[in-house]
């Protein structure tokens, strides 16, 4: 059965009917702070509603030696006892329709520091449209768009004629190795849907990204015989104006690279942490720097990493001739960038679903940040589309999300899931 207007229309209105629900378990979820390695009870959460559905259900703790030998994986620096995915599987009677899977990520990042936040980042209000809290828009807000918009379908009086996989993984800030373990597990589908918070549009090309420490020596001496000692914590910022060029370096061959010739500064070396040095009355024998760097699509990891490499190895001396040794070690992010191609079925069925809503063309843009994506788009070469709601402060303080976009997100995936994977009449 084909998706005429009329039953587009029923399938949107059922999205409206179950809003005030869908927005009440955004919330609830949002009230689980779902830290690296704390996912556990936001988890049962997504869990429980999927069992609700009736979906056939898979829990399973990411086991770490498995990932680390895929070539994609993150370099694993924690313990990943408890942490685990959560996939609920459709299944229909008679498998027809093409399948899907819609993934969402149930990590956030840290909240930072809770008084420059206007209220708990654990809160979940709403307040003039907008659902506050860490991991309202990223992406807490897509993980319950996926299942509603499901709902919607169903409640339309209608049934997906294709599988779809509904995945709600882990690590998805900081290694991507959450959705690699889904694939290690056999899932996969015709097309994979994230709704990131991405504006109300569609991710056309994104970055890789590689997490790395360096480690930079000194040499201890008392601060009254200073000159004679070489600070550890001026010896990084040193280093770091050196990877500093290189990122230059990469950012004039942006020209060289599809999607990306427009943008600015698409390739940021971001210096998240440093630390150095054991207390004020000694020069700093140590510093070490916790730094993400971001690459092209088309530029492998490795390579990348070499190139980094490179920079640390050769840079031996400071601009006064003193003595460094800056060494490299990865320690997240090992992901590669990806172009999602256009014209493919999927972006077009999405074109059409966002259109009937939206009453807009789907725009696309790239992004310079990582996503999940890579992991369907590299090593399964399923489209992979990242669409989902607008958001402000993602990753920063008051992250919110705009419940009206959330409802327009909510009823394109669903036309979308109506259109990709078919229709038959419920019975
Ligand atoms: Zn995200």
């Amino acid at each position: 059965m084909s998706l005429t207007p009329d039953i587009a229309a029923r399938i949107e209105q059922a999205v409206d009917e179950a809003f005030d629900a869908q927005l009440a378990f955004t919330q609830e979820l949002v009230r689980h702070p779902s830290l690296r390695t704390q996912e556990s009870s936001a988890q049962d959460l997504l869990y429980r509603a999927m069992a609700e559905r009736g979906l056939a259900m898979d829990r399973w703790e990411l086991d770490p030696e498995a990932i680390a030998a895929h070539p994609g994986a993150g370099r694993i620096k924690v313990s990943y006892e408890g942490v685990e995915n959560v996939v609920g599987t459709y299944a229909p009677a008679a498998e027809e329709g093409r399948s899907l899977i819609l993934n969402g990520h149930v990590d956030v990042v840290p909240e930072g520091p809770v008084e420059a936040w206007s209220r708990s980042p654990w809160d979940a209000p709403i307040i003039d449209g907008w659902l506050y809290g860490r991991g309202s828009g990223d992406m807490k807000a897509g993980l319950a768009a996926n299942l509603f918009a499901y709902d919607a379908v169903l409640r339309a009086g209608f049934a997906p004629a294709g599988r779809i996989h509904f995945q709600s993984v882990a690590e998805e800030e900081c290694t991507g190795n959450g959705a690699l373990a889904t694939i290690q597990r056999g899932y996969t589908a015709d097309a994979v849907l994230i709704p990131e918070p991405e504006e109300d549009m569609l991710v056309r090309a994104n970055v890789g990204v590689i997490w790395f420490d360096v480690r930079v020596a000194g040499h201890p001496t008392h601060p009254r015989e200073m000159s004679a000692g070489f600070n550890a914590i001026d010896a990084a910022h040193h280093v770091m104006g050196r990877l500093r060029e290189l990122e230059e370096r990469w950012n004039e061959q942006r020209k060289e690279h599809p999607y990306f010739e427009d943008l600015d500064h698409p390739i940021n070396f971001n210096l998240g942490g440093i630390t150095g040095g054991d207390w004020p009355s000694s020069v700093p024998a140590w510093c070490e720097l916790q730094v993400r760097a971001a690459i092209y699509p088309g530029m492998s990891a490795d390579e990348a990493w070499e190139q980094i490499q490179d920079v640390l190895r050769s840079t031996t001396t400071d601009d006064a001739g003193h003595p460094i040794e800056a060494v490299g070690e990865r320690t997240g992010f090992y992901a590669e960038g990806y172009v999602l191609p256009e014209g493919t079925d999927a972006e077009n069925a999405l074109r059409r679903a966002h259109r009937a809503v939206f009453e807009e063309e789907l725009r696309t843009f790239t992004t310079p940040g990582y996503l999940d994506g890579r992991v369907y788009a590299l090593y399964q070469g399923i489209p992979a589309l990242v669409y989902g709601p607008v958001s402000e402060a993602i990753h920063g303080y008051d992250e919110r999300v705009d419940i009206e976009s959330v409802r327009r997100i909510t009823k394109s995936i669903a036309l979308f899931i109506a259109e990709w994977c078919g229709l038959t009449e419920a019975s």
